[in-house]
């Protein structure tokens, strides 16, 4: 079994208005779960102005910036932190390009969007952003900690 710090590790998921309104929650959300991947903190929110805007703080002078953070108040979202070992670069890779259609199949992105304005699903792309994207979204202390009994069955 790895180090109990490995598996630990954690990433923000948000399954984007499009998403929800695509009816994609389950399914999004079978993808991490059957792969072993532990959910340990889940809302539907819909998110302000001011929370995305921190959010997307990176991006505040791209030309698309507003738009982006248009779209993702255009309805309820699924924030979202997952567990486990290398769950951050792992789960970016299940999710795909940012533009879906330099995509592959099998890939989120590459199975359910077509436009990188419209594409369902946002994921950290490193430990520091889980980091910071995953306190911006969640109060730490009350994300969930729970024993999964197929651990042993996962983890050497
Ligand atoms: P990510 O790490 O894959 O989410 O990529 P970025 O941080 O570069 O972009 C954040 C989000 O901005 C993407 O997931 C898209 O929703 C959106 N985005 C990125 N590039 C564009 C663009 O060229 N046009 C528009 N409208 N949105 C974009």
């Amino acid at each position: 079994m790895p180090h109990s710090y490995l598996i630990n590790e954690r990433t923000f998921l948000a399954i984007k208005p499009d998403g929800v309104q695509r009816h994609l929650i389950g399914e999004i959300i079978r993808r991490f779960e059957k792969k072993g991947f532990k959910l340990v903190g889940m809302k539907l929110m819909q998110a302000s102005e001011d929370l995305l805007k921190e959010h997307y703080i990176a991006l505040r002078d791209c030309p698309f910036y507003s738009h982006l953070v248009e779209y993702m108040r255009s309805g309820p979202i699924v924030a979202m932190v997952w567990q486990g070992l290398d769950v951050v670069k792992t789960a970016y890779a299940m999710i795909g390009e940012t533009n879906p259609a330099d995509s592959r199949p099998g890939t989120i992105q590459g199975d359910f969007c077509i436009e990188v304005s419209k594409n369902v699903i946002h994921g950290s792309d490193s430990i520091e952003s889980a980091r910071r994207e995953i306190s911006l979204w969640f109060h730490t202390d009350k994300l969930t900690c729970w024993a999964d009994s197929t651990e042993h069955w996962i983890y050497e």
